[in-house]
C-alpha cells in the first residue's frame, strides 16, 4: 500500500512500530544525503561523475589504485563534515527503546556508529570507507596513515607487513561479499517481525534479497524512498517522501 501522502504514511508507520517486536532496517545511501553525502544514482550522485572502479582494476593496476584513492581523498572533507540526520537519530531512538536489536546497512559513511549503534549491531554489507584495509592479510590502517605515503610518493602505499595493496575498507564491484556480514543479515532478516528498507534503489544485488527474505519469512514489509523500486508492490507500506520527514517524529528528544 503506497501512503497517500506524509502524515498517513507517518501515522501507520507510528502503528507498525508499536505493534512490532523485532525491527530490522536496511538502510541506503538515501538516509545520508540529508547529511551532505550524495547518493549512486540520483542526478548529481556518485555515479554520475565517476565510473566505479572495478576490485579487479583496483587489483592489477597502480593507475587505478591511485585513481580510486585521488577520489577518496576528495570525498573526505564531505565524509568528515557528515554528522547522523533524521532517519539515523530516528533509528538509533528505537535501537535504545529496545526494538532494533542491530540494524543492516549498505552505507560505508559510518553515520549509524556516530549516532549511537554499537558498532556490533551495525552489520555493513558494503564495508566501510573511513578507514583503510590490506586485501591481502587484513591489516587495518588509519585514512592518514595512507594519505601521507600517498602525498610524499605519489602512489598509494601497499601494506607494510605483507606488501599487498591497501583499500579502503569497502566491498568493490567483484569483491566477494563478506561471509559474516551477509549470514548476520540473513538471521535478522528471518527473525524480525518489521522490515524497514530505507533509502535504497533496491538495485544492488545480493543486498536487494534481504526485504524479499523478510517478507518471505513472514515479516511486515515498509518502503521508505522518494522514487519507486522493484520491491513496492510486495510491500506493506511505501512511504514514497523525504527519509528525514518521514522518520523525523520518531526521534525521541
Ligand atoms: P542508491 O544511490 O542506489 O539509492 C538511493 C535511493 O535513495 C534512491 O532511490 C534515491 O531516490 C533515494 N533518496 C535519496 N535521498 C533521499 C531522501 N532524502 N529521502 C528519500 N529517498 C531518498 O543507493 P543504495 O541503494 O544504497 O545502493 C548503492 C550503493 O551505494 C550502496 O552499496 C552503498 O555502498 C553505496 N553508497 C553509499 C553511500 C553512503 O555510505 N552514504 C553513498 C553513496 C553510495
Amino acid at each position: 500500500m503506497i501512503a497517500s501522502d506524509i502524515s498517513s504514511g507517518v501515522e501507520r508507520l507510528g502503528e507498525m512500530i508499536a505493534e512490532a517486536s523485532i525491527i530490522v532496517p536496511f538502510t541506503g545511501a538515501g538516509i545520508s544525503t540529508e547529511c551532505g553525502i550524495p547518493d549512486f544514482r540520483s542526478p548529481g550522485g556518485l555515479w554520475t561523475r565517476n565510473r566505479p572502479i572495478p576490485f579487479d582494476e583496483f587489483v592489477a593496476s597502480r593507475e587505478a589504485r591511485n585513481e580510486s584513492w585521488r577520489r577518496r581523498f576528495a570525498m573526505e572533507t564531505t565524509f568528515a563534515a557528515a554528522a547522523p540526520g533524521r532517519g539515523h537519530r530516528a533509528l538509533t531512538s528505537l535501537y535504545r527503546a529496545g526494538k532494533i536489536p542491530a540494524l543492516v546497512t549498505q552505507n560505508i559513511d559510518n553515520l549509524h556508529q556516530a549516532s549511537g549503534f554499537a558498532d556490533d549491531h551495525v552489520i555493513e554489507l558494503h564495508g566501510n570507507t573511513t578507514y583503510a584495509r590490506c586485501i591481502g592479510c587484513g591489516q587495518t590502517y588509519d585514512l592518514g596513515w595512507v594519505r601521507q605515503r600517498f602525498e610524499a610518493s605519489g602512489n598509494a602505499p601497499d601494506c607494510a607487513t605483507c606488501e599487498e595493496p591497501v583499500k579502503t575498507a569497502t566491498i568493490s564491484f567483484g569483491q566477494a561479499m563478506p561471509e559474516d556480514a551477509m549470514s548476520r543479515a540473513t538471521e535478522l532478516a528471518r527473525q524480525c517481525d518489521l522490515f524497514l528498507a530505507i533509502g535504497s534503489s533496491l538495485v544492488v544485488w545480493p543486498a536487494a534479497g534481504f526485504p524479499l527474505m523478510a517478507k518471505n519469512a513472514g515479516a511486515r514489509l515498509v518502503i521508505i524512498n522518494n522514487e519507486p523500486t522493484e520491491q513496492d508492490d510486495m510491500a506493506d507500506l511505501v512511504i514514497r517522501h523525504d527519509i528525514g520527514d518521514a522518520l523525523g517524529p520518531f526521534v525521541a528528544n
